[in-house]
């Protein structure tokens, strides 16, 4: 009943060529009509990504956006401006913004209220370090930054709203979660939620991210609460990225 997602997050990485030669294999063997495919490029190249997508069921998002609608914000970029180049998700809080560019729970909170009241999907990230898993805390982690943007959203909104659980110790290392460490997470995530609302709880998507590969996407898909992945490096590989859209 949970439609499968699958996105793409291409980080800072690629140029023209490369966007032209991944998204003429993606449009060719990515069925959008049986999962929800979304590609994550460099903010510059959503033009591109944007005539090239065009009429393929693939949608498409910014990596990072602003909560102010414009004004002297040097360098950012607007929801208005993601919106009028067709964006219909964009990613928040990723782990990379977290811990590189110091995003906070509350700033966090404010791109996901700003997103949804723009009418633009946000794929809200979620994850735990080496070390807090280690130290036993990463409910408590992982529940406190979705508490956070509850606190500012609202239950009701969690239907607009795509979780990435993605262990920041899993991210560009090789080490993915085991499907069952994944799942346990995912499971705790869905009852914080259920804890406000039973029905949105279920509605909900959440994705597993960190290290998913061709390999392990069917494993980690098949987990009760898994609803698809958000992908990283393998998704710089169109061989890899199809397969792993077709293990959806
Ligand atoms: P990875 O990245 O697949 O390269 O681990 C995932 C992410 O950061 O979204």
């Amino acid at each position: 009943m949970r439609r499968k997602l699958v996105a793409a997050n291409w980080k800072m990485n690629g140029d023209k060529a490369t966007v032209e030669s991944l998204l003429s294999e993606f449009v060719q063997n990515v069925d959008g009509q049986s999962i929800d495919a979304v590609v994550f490029p460099p903010a510059l190249y959503v033009g591109q990504v944007a005539d090239k997508l065009a009429g393929s069921g693939i949608e498409f998002g910014t990596q990072n956006v602003h909560h102010a609608d414009k004004g002297a914000f040097t360098g950012e970029l607007s929801l208005s401006m993601v919106k009028e180049f067709g964006c219909r998700y964009v990613l928040v809080g990723h782990s990379e913004r977290r811990e590189l560019f110091g995003e906070d729970d509350a700033l966090v909170a404010d791109k996901v209220a700003a997103a949804l009241a723009a009418d633009v999907t946000p794929m809200l990230c979620v994850g735990e370090t080496l070390e807090q898993r280690e130290q036993g805390v990463t409910e408590k982690v992982v529940g406190g930054q979705i508490q956070a943007v509850l606190d500012k959203v609202g239950i009701a909104a969690f239907e607009r709203i795509v979780i990435a659980y993605e262990p920041v110790w899993a991210i560009g290392t090789g080490k993915t979660a085991t499907p069952e460490q994944a799942q346990e997470v995912h499971a705790f995530i869905r009852k914080q939620l259920a804890g406000s609302d039973e029905s949105v709880a279920r509605k909900c998507r959440l994705l597993y991210g960190g290290s998913v590969k061709a390999a392990n996407a069917q494993e980690l898909f098949k987990q009760p609460d898994i609803d698809g992945g958000l992908v990283g490096g393998a998704s710089l590989l169109a061989d890899e990225f199809i397969a792993i859209c077709q293990a959806a």
